[in-house]
């Protein structure tokens, strides 16, 4: 009999949606063409294209020639800061870039990289649920601030950013705001009028989308340098013959996120987060959820448990069937403890014992209930294991202490 497997890492990527296959699946078949020809085929092209358009910024409440489409969320953000960063053609030594200290590597990367060629950075530290205080963000602002780029659901938690109040302070100072808002898609609603931002940043594949796809809002308005060199695409702001399957997939996406919004479906996301935090908790001790006094999405659960090594968990879970992720997908394979935890404040210890649980909007009671009942007894073999865990368990039976919950 096949085993019972269990996808609990929306968050690294979900599945692609049938509605949204069946829309791009004439555009591997019998229809094609490139949205710049005039001809027949160029012309159904660019009508799919620019519907596709629409659903996006239907997504965000922004005007269609707002939508830049890209290949992804990595994509969406580099082209966010060194678009800004770069606009005239190069950087200028001593613009400064605020953002945050538990950005993904896709802001992450690209702030350090300008930093090291000379435009001043300022990485805000967070609280020990995460979040980012807006009086840094206005307390970092200096003549020279160009640019304010926070995230606006973190990847590896889902704790969520007072974007908006960043946005308001962004407007006040006159300094663009570019949100990363890649984990935020589809699990709240989007309004960039009401977040405050010049630029927001979107990735295809987190929302039922194709890999490969995606889109950068720019505010009307907002000059950027783009990334490519090449024919005058997207308004100029993206070369490149557009992906047409992957754009109307991602504009199918887009609607039937909204849908899914509208039907409540994050509730009930919420709702089976929270029980399977809670069935863990109850039956596991020094555990613990990270930003867990913090506004999240609906979908994330990061978790730590002591004396566990993250990754040695996720292995284990896995081999029973169950896929969730040790910390940042994204950083799978390194050893490193995910810089999102240590801004946090947690040891180095306790950040490689955390692992990611993230549902999929199809994840069912059933689910819930298979993930929590293998957590626990899959932590206390680890433990077992562990000879540090064993050494801890002897000394506190000896001074009479039991594991209580931090
Ligand atoms: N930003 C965030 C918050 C993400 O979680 C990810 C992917 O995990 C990205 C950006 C990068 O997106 P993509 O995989 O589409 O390049």
């Amino acid at each position: 009999m096949a085993m019972n497997r269990v996808y609990m890492d929306a968050n690294a990527t979900t599945p692609l949606l049938p509605e949204v296959l069946a829309a791009m699946r004439p555009w591997f078949e019998e229809k094609f063409g490139n949205p710049s020809s005039i001809h027949f085929n160029g012309q159904q092209a660019r009508s799919a294209v620019d519907h596709a358009r629409e659903s996006v910024a239907g997504m965000l409440s922004c005007r269609p020639a707002e939508v830049v489409f890209t290949s992804g969320g990595t994509e969406g953000d580099n082209l966010a800061l060194f678009g800004i960063l770069r606009a005239g053609g190069v950087l200028q030594p001593g613009d400064h870039l605020i953002t945050s200290s538990v950005e993904h590597d896709a802001v992450l990367h690209a702030a350090q990289h300008l930093r090291d060629h000379g435009i001043e950075v300022t990485f805000l530290p967070v609280s020990s649920d995460g979040v980012v205080d807006p009086g840094d963000v206005r307390r970092a602002l200096s003549a020279k601030t160009k640019l304010i780029s926070v995230m606006m659901a973190n990847n590896e938690t889902g704790v969520l950013q007072p974007v908006s109040e960043i946005g308001k302070i962004a407007q006040e100072a006159d300094v663009y705001f570019h949100t990363d808002a890649v984990q935020a898609a589809a699990k709240i609603p989007l309004d960039v009028k009401a977040i405050g931002c010049d630029l927001l940043t979107l990735s295809g594949h987190k929302i039922h989308a194709p890999l490969g796809t995606g889109a950068l809002y720019v505010r009307r308005g907002t000059q950027i340098e783009p990334l490519f060199f090449g024919g005058l695409h997207e308004r100029h702001r993206r070369a490149g013959t557009e992906n047409l399957p992957g754009i109307v997939g991602l504009g199918k996406a887009a609607d039937l996120a909204v849908a899914a919004l509208e039907a409540g479906i994050p509730a009930k996301i919420a709702a089976l987060r929270d029980r399977l935090e809670a069935r863990i908790l109850e039956n596991v001790d020094e555990a613990g959820v990270n930003g867990g006094g913090a506004p999240r999405v609906c979908n994330t659960s990061s978790m730590w448990f002591d004396h566990v090594e993250g990754e040695a968990l996720v292995i284990a879970l896995d081999l029973k069937g169950l896929a969730v992720s040790g910390g940042s997908a994204c950083q799978s394979g390194a050893t490193e403890p995910s810089h999102v935890m240590l801004a946090m404040g947690l040891s180095e210890e306790r950040a490689r014992s955390c692992v990611r649980f993230s549902l999929l909007k199809s994840t069912t009671d059933d689910d819930v209930e298979f993930a929590a009942s293998l957590v626990p007894g899959t932590v206390a073999r680890l433990r077992d294991l562990s000879p540090v865990y064993a050494k801890n368990v002897a000394v506190s039976a000896d001074g009479g202490e039991s594991h209580g919950r931090k």
